[in-house]
């Protein structure tokens, strides 16, 4: 199988690509319980390069071609003649920190490319991201709580791991706890559960950072906003650092208790607004030059100007401009970004399509309702359109995970992912599947 994976990448790569990528790149163990596939390869590029780009399709592929499940882990091995590798700098320093960390913050997850380093300031978060260094600065003593709200993926996550990074790697003891507001539900619904709440409220209530994401999703949770008012007391007398974000003020967070909106103002709340032109291009030329590309400032220029309000989306069009490049073997330029952009401009046109709308659509085609949709019945003529609607979400809105997951009853956003991936691999085996899709399809952005 191996080989095959090889000769169907030779003939998608040019030859240096492939050389890099492959050459030297052999696997050394399977485990068929665990199912780990052990790959060295050569260099630190190359195995961020397969993490990144190649281990999905080699997943992919050995299950299309030998009905093989695996989970490839690489590690490095072999040719390192030092003149001919090119170690790039670290990127990201603070993830040697990890290996120094406390007892109390040894479980914590920071993306380790949040850093303010990683930061573009511009307008839109000029505010936001001076409030967020002075919190790091002197946590505590003044903009607490600090609140950072506005749209989906104009870096308010980014921001406040950026202090929890920063605070580490000024105090390596700080307890510094980051959650998303969801994780805080399930963590206080299972000590209640499991009767431990004593560990729950230790955890929460005696950190120097609590860093608490998306917390409008505690909007109707009477007894959730009651016990974060407690934790949220303890640690304010405390003097420790609170920091929330929000995709809307306090005061817009459906039934968000009277005392809990107070609270979240006595600091400071502030906005991020989506960035401009000129700060939309500083942060992908950054992207572009951490992923070792080049690209020219026209191109630059284009791929900003076609994604005007998110960062997340700004990066994926990188991405895919970069997948262009590689499979159409060509350099980055004007005319490829916009081959490579099309239907990216598809999601933009979209951009008012609302999941109601799939969903309604959706149980039309298939002569359901859209309350089997969001419920719970697991017979399969409801499970597949159920799969199809979700995945429709996915690829024609921009809503999160979680959000899609609400939308259809609340469901997990594992549940939505799980949905989309089957999908995804169904359009490529089941010609009714792919043919439903590409009706729906239709009929949606028509
Ligand atoms: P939000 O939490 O607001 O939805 P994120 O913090 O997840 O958004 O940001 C989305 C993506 O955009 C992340 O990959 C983040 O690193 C990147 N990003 C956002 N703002 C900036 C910025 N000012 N400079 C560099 N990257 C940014
Ligand atoms: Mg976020």
């Amino acid at each position: 199988f191996w080989q095959h994976f090889n000769d169907e990448m030779r003939e998608r790569f040019n030859e240096v690509a492939y050389n890099a990528w492959f050459k030297n790149t052999k696997p050394i163990s399977y485990d068929e319980n665990s199912r780990e596939l052990k790959i060295a390869v050569q260099n630190p590029v190359a195995k961020g390069y397969w993490e990144k780009n190649l281990s999905s399709q080699l997943i992919q592929s050995a299950y299309g071609y030998a009905g093989i499940e695996l989970l490839p882990t690489f590690q490095i091995e072999g040719d390192t003649s030092p003149e001919r590798i090119v170690t790039p700098e670290p990127r990201y320093k603070i993830e040697e920190k990890i290996s120094n960390r406390n007892e109390f913050t040894k479980n914590l997850r920071l993306n380790e490319n949040y850093t303010f380093d990683n930061f573009v300031q511009g307008e839109g978060n000029k505010l936001a991201a001076g409030a967020a260094l002075a919190v790091a600065d002197s946590p505590g003593s003044f903009y607490n709580p600090l609140f950072i709200f506005g749209g989906v993926g104009l870096g308010k996550t980014h921001l406040m791991q950026a202090i929890g990074h920063q605070m580490l790697a000024e105090r390596p003891n700080a307890k510094v706890v980051y959650i998303q507001s969801e994780t805080f539900v399930n963590d206080f619904i299972n000590s209640i559960k499991n009767k431990t709440q004593d560990k729950f409220r230790e955890k929460y209530r005696t950190c120097d950072l609590l860093l608490v994401d998306d917390i409008q999703f505690f909007a109707k949770k009477e007894g959730i906003q009651e016990e974060f008012f407690h934790t949220f007391e303890t640690l304010y007398n405390d003097q420790k650092q609170i920091v929330m974000t929000s995709d809307r003020l306090p005061t817009e967070i459906p039934d968000l208790s009277e005392r809990l909106v107070s609270r979240f103002t006595w600091g400071l709340q502030v906005e991020i607004t989506p960035p401009d032109l000129e700060t939309r291009i500083a942060i992908l030329s950054k992207k572009a030059e951490a992923d070792g590309l080049t690209i020219d400032e026209n191109t630059l220029d284009y791929i900003a100007s076609q994604v005007d309000t998110n960062i997340r989306e700004l990066e994926g069009a990188l991405v895919k401009v970069q997948a262009h490049a590689t499979i159409e073997k060509e350099d980055i330029n004007v005319n490829l970004a916009r081959e490579a952009l099309t239907d990216l401009k598809l999601v933009q046109k979209n951009r008012g399509l609302q999941i109601s709308k799939i969903q309604e659509v959706v149980a039309n085609y298939f002569q359901t309702s859209t309350a089997e949709l969001k419920g719970k019945k697991r017979v399969r003529q409801i499970v597949i359109p159920r799969q199809i609607a979700m995945y429709l979400s996915r690829e024609l809105t921009d809503s999160s995970l979680p959000k899609i997951g609400q939308e259809f009853g609340g469901k997990d956003h594992t549940t939505v992912m799980h949905a989309y991936e089957k999908i995804d691999r169904q359009i490529k085996t089941d010609s009714e599947i792919k043919s439903a899709v590409f009706d729906l399809r239709q009929l949606l952005t028509h």
